[in-house]
């Protein structure tokens, strides 16, 4: 069977950058790719803050970043400021980039822990250009002059999921996508092979299609109430079930980072858009009701707010094919993994790039979703590992939640990544996963979990030569802050906010 007709059913972020990205191949494949969203139904409403590897979805589109960021009312984002999670009253951040750099073939924060073991006593975060620019609320995209051999600064965005959507649209209809308004009513399949044939709206239309892409979110329409593909739920592990969002009117400074504070049965993100603030609490509904989150919430946002509490439901888990027959899935009928690292967009893109990469006009082959289903696998399984990370390594013991997640029983794949850690500093990046060594060292330490020595080589780079480049990336750093503006200034003159 040949593919001439691409379904793309749901038009929130997912659905959209899915139609951007097929949006390419239309012409000259003379293809047709057709979208349906249903107005009445809407979009899950959240899911503002991005990661690096966003940035070059966007690029490889050949979208104006500044048109993009100015029609989303975006911000720079260059980590997460992580407040109360080891324990009450402490914070970390955790940047996008490096620390430092790599010298003599060790990991900058060998040479760190050989340092501090030493009696130095500067922080590690006076080595990562991100952190402290952040810190500074500043912000400036890598200067031609760069001091030393500090590499690139790294940054993501916060941004208007809405906007984007829209954003996207104008780019995929431009290129040929067909959008068509409608809520689907029922899922023809093939008597035989089981395939998705078409899909048929509220008043009858009918949409006939060779492959289909899932984005209608939780529901899963194809994925699973048409195909029953099974989920995998990983709530023992990540027990937050319940989130609840509520925006803010922006309060003058725009934060160049998303801050995540911990409160006692989950957490509350705060995301700065540059005329308001994105806030939700995430929690555990065996822990704590949705009233008392609310209160939580409304208790520590600032600023005006601006809408009624939207309340959100989830099981985090994956489906157990997201390729399954002729159907995708993306987005959140994909899977859910709560938004402790910005991972949900992030995994949208690498779904949308590994479809790019395997889809054929000649037909489906059973390679193709094997392929995307253990690459998908691995990848959701090393984010969710990193994600309990954040709630197992705290001292935290001031409520039943906290005391669950310290002590419940973490996969194996992460008990030897701390085990590891604690011995020598030690991490790897494992099987292309997202999280590089930086992300791992970042939220560890963060956490409290210090090794006990650094690796033999760190002790064998010959001084004083370690020790003087050791002191001038700090200092290339603090001249590379210094002289960057602040994230406001930079926002007015780069992009400023022109939604449409
Ligand atoms: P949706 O936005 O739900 O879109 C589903 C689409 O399907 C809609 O267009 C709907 O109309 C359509 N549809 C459904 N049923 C039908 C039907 N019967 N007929 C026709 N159309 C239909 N991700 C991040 O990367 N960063 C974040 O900061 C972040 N924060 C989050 C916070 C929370 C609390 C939650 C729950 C998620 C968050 N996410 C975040 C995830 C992010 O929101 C999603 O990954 C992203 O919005 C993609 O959603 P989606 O397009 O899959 O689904």
């Amino acid at each position: 069977m040949t593919i001439k007709r691409i379904v793309i059913v749901g038009g929130g972020t997912a659905g959209w950058m899915a139609a951007a990205a097929l949006s390419r191949m239309v012409k000259a494949h003379d293809l047709k790719v057709t979208l349906v969203e249903s107005e009445m139904i809407g979009t899950v409403g959240v899911g503002e803050a991005t990661i690096p590897p966003f940035v070059e979805f966007n690029d490889a589109l050949g979208i104006d970043e500044a048109e993009m960021m100015s029609a989303t009312q975006a911000s720079f984002k260059l980590g997460i400021h992580f407040v109360n999670w080891q324990s009450v009253g402490d914070s970390y951040f955790h940047p996008f980039g490096t620390y430092g750099y790599d010298i003599g073939g060790c990991s900058f924060h060998h040479i760190w822990l050989k340092y501090r073991m030493q009696g130095d006593d500067r922080p590690l975060h006076k080595f990562s250009p991100e952190t402290m620019a952040a810190m500074h609320r500043k912000f400036a995209k890598t200067p031609a002059d760069q001091p030393g051999d500090l590499p690139p600064i790294n940054y993501a965005y916060h941004l208007d999921a809405s906007a984007y959507a829209r954003f996207l649209r104008r780019f995929a209809e431009r290129n040929g996508v067909i959008r068509q308004e409608g809520k689907v009513d029922h899922v023809e399949l093939h008597s035989e092979s089981g395939f998705v044939q078409s899909i048929t709206l509220e008043g009858g239309q009918q949409i006939a299609g060779d492959f289909f892409v899932d984005c209608t979110g939780f529901r899963g329409l194809l994925i699973e109430q048409a195909l029953k593909t099974g989920y995998e739920d990983w709530s023992r592990w990540l027990p937050c079930d319940r989130a609840v969002a509520l925006p803010t009117a922006g309060n003058g400074t725009v934060l160049p980072y998303t801050r995540a504070t911990a409160h006692k049965a989950g957490w509350q993100w705060r995301i700065a858009l540059q005329q308001r603030n994105g806030n939700g609490h995430v929690y555990c509904s065996s822990f704590m009701e949705d009233q008392e989150a609310l209160d939580i919430l409304t208790a520590n946002v600032e600023g005006e707010i601006q809408a009624d509490p939207n309340f959100l439901r989830f099981v985090t888990g994956r489906r157990k094919k997201f390729w399954n027959k002729n159907v995708v899935a993306l987005g959140l009928a994909a899977g859910f993994m709560e938004p402790l690292e910005s991972t949900s967009i992030h995994l949208i893109n690498t779904g949308v790039n590994k479809l790019i990469a395997l889809l054929s006009l000649e037909g489906i082959t059973q390679a193709q979703e094997n392929t995307f289903n253990r690459l998908t696998r691995k990848e959701y399984e090393r984010i969710r590992d990193f994600l309990i990370l954040h709630y197992n390594a705290t001292e935290r013991d001031d409520s039943e939640f906290w005391n669950y997640c310290r002590r419940m029983d973490v996969p194996d794949s992460l008990k030897d990544k701390i085990e590891l850690f604690r011995l020598n500093g030690q991490v790897f990046r494992e099987e292309d996963e997202l999280f590089a060594a930086t992300s791992w060292v970042a939220v560890m330490m963060g956490q409290g979990i210090l090794p006990a020595s650094t690796i033999a080589m760190a002790g064998a780079i010959p001084e004083p030569g370690l020790k003087t480049e050791y002191d001038d990336i700090e200092k290339s750093i603090d001249y590379l802050v210094h002289n960057m503006p602040s994230h406001d200034e930079y926002l007015a003159r780069y992009c400023p906010a022109n939604v449409i």
